[in-house]
């Protein structure tokens, strides 16, 4: 049987495992298998040339039961309805994991930003906060950035909503430029929190992160700042990708330069002749794996062919269900995209208490907090997964799910 490459349903299959282990019955997943709430717009917007383009775009609010729910807006051609749904799914279990007190929440338009002016990008995220202002809200469903969207975006969508909703709404989305109400460390915030469980990750195996040889998918905004927290933590990278190829160099790939030469959609590889695959990349010789791409990289294709002794997924979805197995069995710890890249809507929630509070920290507390989180998380996950033998995704799925069900059970809805 082919292995199952949706990511919806092959996140409704660990929520249902979860929900069974924690001892929830089918009501209970009949609440949680979907989002209570999919908005789909389409969104008219004045291009440079004269034309009308009409764009369509999403936002899924999947439980509300532990608070507002929060997730990022992606900008992506390949951006469908069901992506985004799986994504506010993730969203929940991320929430869970670090414990804060929303619900998952997920939006994206498909678009590609790439061929696009800056005009358009600012006409179509204001038209975007429009077509979703009614269902959205600081105390509702608080938007973020994601693949493709950024600080600027999130202060033109920041304005939109001020000017509809007649007060200056900083809490409205979370990852604005600081003058806007941003937090300290929001932008590094998914690789620093990836890194804090790598070095927990590192430490149950018995590995040294200085000196250890990294290979990471990936040279976005996660994958960029990630290289170098590990260069600086005297890590070797050894390898690095974007969406045109990889780079490879066993003594460690000069990441300055790397980071000095990328561009704002994280290209870097076409400046090379040397490169290798993709493919190649994720088979190198190597300690720590860290796929920061895009969904379904590892599979039961290659997953016989990984390397390394730790996989961290930084990406959303990057590893299989049949992968995860495999991995599992060789040995491998595998640490799951829900509780690897949760750093980032950690910071954003302290973003949204210091909107809310109007009072804001320096950038040590914001990373105090950060490391606090964090660590409590893995540890939380990885106990699960040894005391009852289970693998770290199911783990962290128990742990994510969790708060959730309990909120709806107490409010009545199951
Ligand atoms: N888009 C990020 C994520 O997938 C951040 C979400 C947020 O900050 O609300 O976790």
């Amino acid at each position: 049987m082919a292995e199952n490459l949706n990511l919806f349903t092959s996140t409704q299959e660990v929520i249902h495992e979860a929900l069974g282990k924690l001892g929830y019955d089918e009501s209970m997943y009949d609440l949680l298998k979907e989002p209570l709430r999919m908005l789909h717009v389409r969104i008219p917007v004045k291009m440079d040339d004269g034309t009308t383009k009409v764009f369509t775009g999403f936002r899924a609010q999947h439980n509300d039961a532990v608070g507002p729910t929060k997730g990022g807006v992606r900008f992506h051609p390949m951006v469908s309805e069901e992506e985004v749904k799986a994504l506010s799914m993730w969203m929940t279990l991320k929430c869970g994991i670090v414990d804060l007190p929303y619900g998952g929440g997920k939006g994206g338009v498909i678009c590609d930003p790439r061929q696009m002016s800056m005009g358009e990008i600012e006409r179509l995220s204001r038209g975007y906060v429009r077509s979703i202002s009614q269902f959205v809200g600081p105390t509702k469903d608080i938007p973020a950035p994601d693949v493709f969207t950024n600080a600027q975006i999130m202060a033109w969508m920041m304005d939109e909503y001020s000017r509809i909703d007649e007060f200056n709404s900083p809490g409205f989305i979370t990852g604005k430029p600081l003058v806007l109400g941003g937090s300290q460390g929001r932008d590094r915030a998914t690789a620093e929190g990836v890194t804090i469980v790598i070095e927990q990750a590192a430490k149950k195996r018995g590995l040294e992160v200085k000196g250890a040889r990294v290979v990471i998918q990936g040279f976005g905004n996660a994958g960029s700042f990630l290289a170098k927290f590990m260069h600086d933590l005297g890590a070797k990278v050894i390898g690095i990708s974007d969406a045109h190829g990889a780079l490879h160099d066993p003594e460690g790939l000069d990441i300055d330069y790397l980071l000095d030469r990328r561009d704002s959609f994280g290209t870097v590889t076409n400046l090379f002749e040397n490169t290798i695959s993709n493919r190649e990349l994720l088979e190198l010789e190597c300690d720590i794996l860290v796929p920061a791409a895009i969904e379904n990289q590892i599979t039961a294709d290659n997953a016989h062919d990984i390397k390394a002794s730790i996989v961290v997924e930084a990406a959303n979805g990057p590893t299989t269900a049949e992968a995860t197995k495999i991995l599992t069995e060789r040995g491998i710890l595998l640490v799951p995209d829900v509780l690897a890249s949760a750093g980032g809507v950690t910071v954003s929630y302290f973003e949204w208490v210091q909107n809310n509070q109007g009072y804001y920290w320096t950038e040590e507390e914001v990373r105090e907090k950060l490391y606090r989180k964090m660590v409590d998380a893995f540890e939380n996950v990885y106990t699960t997964a040894t005391t009852r033998n289970i693998n770290m995704r199911l783990a962290a799925y128990m742990v994510g799910v969790r708060r959730t069900a309990e909120a709806s059970r107490f409010r009545g809805w199951v």
